[in-house]
């Protein structure tokens, strides 16, 4: 189930970084629900579609994720995030061939700290997945190298260029776990246990009351940018009070600080620090360049993140579906049989693991 509004807003106004991801459903005929997500430009959860199967098996993945591409279309620079689940990736590839994929950093650490047993390299897995500079990262991956040689051949074998966002290829932004879903998951912690038609209907309302309120709250911001984007600004402008910034020419400076230097072009919004490359909102050194050269830094954000484009995010309404009554229900989709799931469920003796929905059963065992 995709929701028109939904999806106008993500092909307008939202950043084109999904999260894929799923939980188990717990009413009689159990299941799975499959859910696919983003942020908007004020860091909220935009949920994008949902699917419900029997089980959490590699053919119903791969079914929704070619469901999740009929509703898309093809997306330039579209980057997808899930969990590194066995055949997930291949999945990806054949649904969404031109797509990024990287992984959920939180569950890759997760899976550290339960297969290394070490805080210290969980710490400098984090460290090393947030830095921006390739050369921040190759320093601290050589620590947590030095420290567990089997921990870092364990990350150099999922790709580095999958977690690590200094080697992203692809534009992940801020977005580096699959946490939007698992969010999800814990809004919808008690609809979990409804039958499927009811749960779909939760679903469907659940969106209809988020689009009334965002939108009022969009509306209600008097900033160019979001709540959230014009937070990060301001911390970081207050950052720039003490860079200095030295010119090189209309719109190229060096900025230091602390004896750091990072240069920054204003004309191909860069800098080499990465951040404002990454992020696409201008770092410290780039908002002391916009001081020095006098131009606004709210203009050198990217448009996912101003309030207009918030609004435009939840410009569509959606509509209860009514009276079962007055529903007009085409014959081709009145015809249809839909009969309950064939096999018996299987019992699910084992707590639901903390890690994943998708590690269930395969890497984790071996861990
Ligand atoms: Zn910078």
């Amino acid at each position: 189930m995709s929701i028109g509004a939904s999806l106008v807003g993500f092909h307008t106004s939202i950043r084109p970084v999904v999260a894929v991801d799923g939980t188990f459903l717990k009413a009689k005929c159990l299941g799975a629900l499959f859910i696919a997500g983003c942020k908007d430009g004020n860091n909220q959860i935009y949920p994008l579609t949902f699917g419900i199967g029997d089980s959490e098996n590699d053919a119903l993945c791969e079914w929704f994720l070619q469901k999740l591409h009929d509703a898309l279309g093809h997306i330039d620079d579209l980057f997808v995030i899930s969990d590194r689940h066995g055949s997930i990736e291949k999945t990806i590839h054949k649904a969404f061939p031109h797509a990024r994929h990287g992984v959920c950093t939180y569950h890759v650490g997760q899976n550290l700290k339960t297969k290394f047993k070490n805080p210290a390299i969980h710490k400098l897995f984090h460290d090393a997945a947030h830095a921006y500079r390739v050369s921040k990262f190759n320093f601290i991956f050589g620590q947590l190298e030095m420290i567990d040689p089997r921990a870092a051949r364990y990350l150099m074998d999922i790709g580095v260029d999958r977690w690590a966002r200094s080697y992203s290829i692809g534009k992940r932004y801020n977005i580096m776990t699959t946490r939007i879903v698992e969010s999800l998951n814990a809004v919808l912690k008690n609809a979990r246990d409804l039958p499927v038609l009811q749960l779909v209907e939760e679903l469907r309302n659940l969106l209809q009351k988020w689009f009334v309120t965002r939108q009022q709250q969009a509306m209600s911001m008097s900033t160019e940018l979001t709540m959230w984007a014009d937070g990060e600004l301001r911390s970081r402008y207050n950052m720039s009070a003490t860079y200095l910034v030295e010119p090189i020419n209309s719109k190229e400076c060096n900025v230091n600080y602390a004896g750091i230097s990072a240069q920054v072009n204003l004309d191909t919004r860069s800098c080499k620090c990465r951040q404002f490359d990454l992020d696409h909102i201008p770092c410290a050194h780039a908002i002391a360049a916009c001081r020095f050269y006098n131009i606004s830094c709210y203009t050198l954000c990217f448009k996912y993140f101003t309030t207009k484009t918030l609004l435009s995010s939840y410009s569509e309404c959606i509509h209860p579906t009514g009276n079962e009554i007055d529903w007009v229900v085409p014959n081709h989709i009145r015809d249809k049989v839909v009969l309950p799931p064939k096999d018996e469920m299987p019992n699910r003796k084992t707590k639901e693991s903390k890690n994943s929905f998708w590690w269930r059963g395969q890497e984790h065992i071996s861990l």
